[in-house]
């Protein structure tokens, strides 16, 4: 075996992989809990948890318990942690690490998973360093034998980050900091009812010390016309800056003033921005009816929303891979998510690369400080910036590359559509260009030209689309028809309004209608214009992207209905529950889904159903109520996609299952439908529809000075915007349908989450007791 080779389980005995939470709770760490514990044992390993954080690991014993299979049940929904976690000063005294090096060995434990902030992985890091001088010393003092600790020599460390600060470097989300956002965004929105009822001014304080994510984040979600976070404090004049901005907004009519203040907000010299200070300065110079609000620890609390589900079972399980696969000499790795990819990185530089952070600050530095955070957060900053109007002049561009831009939504409505639209009309403003609302998508368009009262093609103010920051569904009103209904009269009004750029936001209608649009160019010159689709449907079907806007909502409001069944079969009886989900023909709604709820099973239309399938899984469930024995009553959850299967319906799937429970537990379908498409948009929703939108308008005025046949012949003058792997990209069109769409199931060819389906079958347990054959 090569010296660098994972270390094989001890003679005779299974590895054992310990976990633990550390530093403030976030929610989402049961999540992580219950994948390592659980993907640990899948692999034939042994899965303990040290409770209350390194203060568990210190203190030894009881602290350190193994843990089963259906220990963690129920994990995933919980908030907080339920393992515990403290702040641990002996940890940080070597003496205190010492100790903890012990009741390792004693416990026969050679890998920890650490989900915590950057101090728990700082201690983790230093920890595996020392390991090594640990080992020798507790030989040394006779604590224990040369034999015992001779199997321990090395120490696999792995990080999670479970944070709801967003504050680590070299991943995009820490676990825990979308749920904190989303807290934040529900009370942003509650507020924003009572300022516009009474005109009033709200300051409101969100958690952060060094960190401006969750204010700056909240922000853009919630309209919010001034944000101060520690990384970009306002310039030396920022009382003026800030009255003057928000004098600008109520000048243009808006009724309500939000400002969000990072806790750690402070000014140029350093000096603490209290929200006192905020509320005098509205009251006093702008003369606003000012209250003070501090959101506090409620934006720790409450159930994880379905990406810190998602990104916690997802990471849990790659860190049990990393582990099984570390050398004596890999660096520690934490492990990241970079758009839609879950990476490792080492765990080291991320946390050095994080206190530089802190240092840029202390040093005035802020360009720095902002440049430390990824690329992304300035992209935000900027964003924020141009959707409140706050843009610098120079921002103007001159008349000749001025464009008029057609803005319309095509498909089902999807949450999203709205910031994304606002956010190009904000946009459009700031650069001199003209938004065209095209209303109700392409009927509405020709129906228009007919001279129709209603009037599809409208002006639109900036106070028009401030509102709809946070508003679900499509307040420009969106229809699934086609071009190709019309062509002539669409090529017609294309001449008639003079579009000369077109932003698209919907599904997969979206998709074709570009489609045709581009084609369509060999015979309607006035098509010859750069056009861009920003997908936005619950279903994720569209080809180009991982991600489509709406799809996140849809997922929260898929995982709340699920907790709700699940809870009311506990006070019950036990249940099992067929969910149909929506989804067309992509199975990633239910999917996704399954793995944020730990689903018994998840059926898609890519691997349709079959009576073999359903055979094993009604033993399997049978073979789970008879072990729960009255302890775990909650109800399980069958996730059915709407297209799975012809013949087995949701409601013969559940009389199936009924019918063989034989009396031991019912089963019910349960279909929620429209409730799918959720009702304000997720944060995630909002700050991604708001960034690409913006990003979709500044593709678009690359075109401005080039000819029609130009713009034709340019592969790029029809794009999908879209993440794709670790990255956000505009996909040309032309090679996205060639290659890339399956027209028949209208879907894409590779779907990246059919890779997922398997985590969730391992970690419900149903791959190992049943597996397919
Ligand atoms: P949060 O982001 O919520 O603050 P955190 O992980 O950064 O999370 P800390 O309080 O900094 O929270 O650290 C948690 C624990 O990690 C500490 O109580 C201590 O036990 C350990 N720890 C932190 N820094 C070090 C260090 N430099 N050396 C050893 N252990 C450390």
């Amino acid at each position: 075996m090569s010296p660098d080779a994972p270390p094989p389980p001890l003679e005779g005995k299974k590895r054992r992989i310990a976990v633990m939470t550390s530093g403030g709770d976030a929610p989402g760490m049961n999540g992580a809990v219950r994948a390592v514990v659980r993907m640990s044992i899948a692999q034939g390993c042994e899965a303990y948890a040290v409770y209350e954080g390194y203060e568990g690991l210190v203190q030894g014993g009881d602290m350190i318990r193994e843990m089963k299979w259906d220990d963690v049940r129920g994990f995933l929904s919980e908030g907080g942690t339920m393992i515990g976690t403290a702040r641990c000063m002996s940890f940080k005294e070597r003496w205190g690490r010492l100790k903890a090096a012990k009741n390792m060995v004693v416990k026969g434990i050679d890998a920890l998973i650490v989900c915590g902030g950057d101090g728990s992985l700082t201690g983790a890091d230093l920890f595996r360093s020392e390991w090594p001088s640990l080992m020798d010393e507790l030989v040394e003092k006779k604590e224990l034998t040369a034999e015992q600790v001779e199997p321990f020599k090395h120490l696999n460390i792995v990080g999670m980050v479970g944070s709801i600060d967003n504050d680590m470097a070299m991943t995009d989300a820490t676990i825990g900091c979308y749920s904190s956002l989303d807290r934040i965004c529900e009370s942003v929105d509650w507020i924003d009812a009572t300022a516009e009822s009474h005109q009033r001014a709200f300051v409101v304080e969100v958690m952060g010390r060094h960190c401006g994510w969750l204010a700056l984040m909240a922000g853009i979600s919630c309209g919010a016309d001034f944000v101060v976070i520690p990384e970009n404090p306002p310039s030396g004049n920022w009382e003026e800056e800030m009255c003057k901005v928000i004098k600008k907004h109520r000048d243009l009519g808006k009724r309500k003033t939000i400002v969000i203040v990072a806790e750690g907000a402070i000014d140029t010299n350093l000096k603490k921005i209290p929200c006192t200070v905020i509320k005098d300065l509205l009251t006093n110079k702008l003369h606003l009816d000012t209250r003070i609000t501090t959101l506090g620890h409620t934006q720790r609390g409450g159930s994880p929303c379905a990406y810190d589900r998602m990104l916690a079972t997802l990471q849990g399980a790659e860190a049990v891979k990393a582990v099984l696969e570390a050398t004596p000499s890999t660096p520690s790795p934490v492990i990241s998510i970079v758009e839609n990819k879950i990476v490792r990185k080492p765990l080291l530089e991320a946390v050095k690369q994080t206190q530089e952070v802190a240092k840029a600050i202390e040093a005035k530095d802020f360009a720095r400080a902002m440049s430390l955070r990824d690329a992304e957060f300035t992209e935000y900053f900027e964003a924020f910036k141009i959707t409140t109007a706050t843009v610098q002049p120079q921002m103007m561009l001159p008349p000749e590359k001025r464009m008029r831009i057609g803005i319309m939504h095509v498909g089902a409505p999807a949450a999203g559509m709205n910031p994304a639209t606002r956010a190009a009309v904000a946009y459009c403003f700031a650069r001199g260009h003209t938004p065209v609302m095209i209303h109700n998508g392409f009927p509405g368009l020709c129906r228009h030209h007919d001279d129709q009262p209603i009037g599809a093609v409208r002006d639109v103010s900036w106070l028009d689309a401030e509102a709809w920051a946070s508003e679900g569904g499509s307040e420009i009103g969106t229809n699934r028809g086609l071009p190709s209904e019309d062509i002539e009269t669409t090529a017609m009004c294309f001449t008639k309004y003079n579009i000369q750029g077109l932003f698209i936001v919907g599904g997969f209608e979206a998709f074709r209608s570009v489609s045709e649009l581009r084609k369509a160019r060999a015979y309607y010159s006035s098509f010859k214009i750069p056009m861009v689709i920003l997908p936005a449907t619950v279903s994720n079907n569209v080809p180009g992207t991982e991600y489509s806007l709406g799809s996140d909502t849809c997922l929260n409001s898929l995982i709340e209905y699920c907790d709700v069944l699940r809870q009311s079969a506990s006070s019950s009886r036990r249940c099992a529950f067929v969910v149909e989900t929506q989804g067309g023909a992509s199975g990633y709604v239910a999917t996704i889904t399954g793995l944020s709820i730990g689903a018994v099973a998840v059926y898609t239309p890519e691997e349709g159903i079959n009576i073999k399938m359903l055979d094993r899984d009604i033993d399997y469930l049978r073979e789970s109520f008879a072990k729960d024995r009255g302890q775990n009553r909650a109800g399980k959850i069958i996730l059915r996609n709407e297209k799975a299967s012809k013949i087995y319906t949701t409601e013969v799937i559940a009389g199936m299952i009924a019918e063989e429970a034989k009396g031991r537990f019912e089963c019910k379908p349960a279909i929620p439908g429209h409730f799918q498409q959720g009702n304000r948009p997720s944060p995630m929703d909002r700050i991604r529809a708001t960034r690409f939108g913006i990003k979709s308008l500044q593709h678009l005025e690359t075109f401005a000075e080039m000819g029609k046949n130009e713009i034709a012949d340019d592969p790029m003058s029809t794009t999908v915007i879209g993440v794709v792997g670790a990255k956000v990209r505009f996909s040309p069109m032309e090679e996205v349908e060639r290659r890339g769409t399956d027209w028949a199931n209208r879907r894409p060819k590779d779907e990246f989450w059919r890779e997922l389906k398997g985590i969730v079958d391992t970690l419900s347990g149903r791959r190992n007791l049943h597996p397919v054959v």
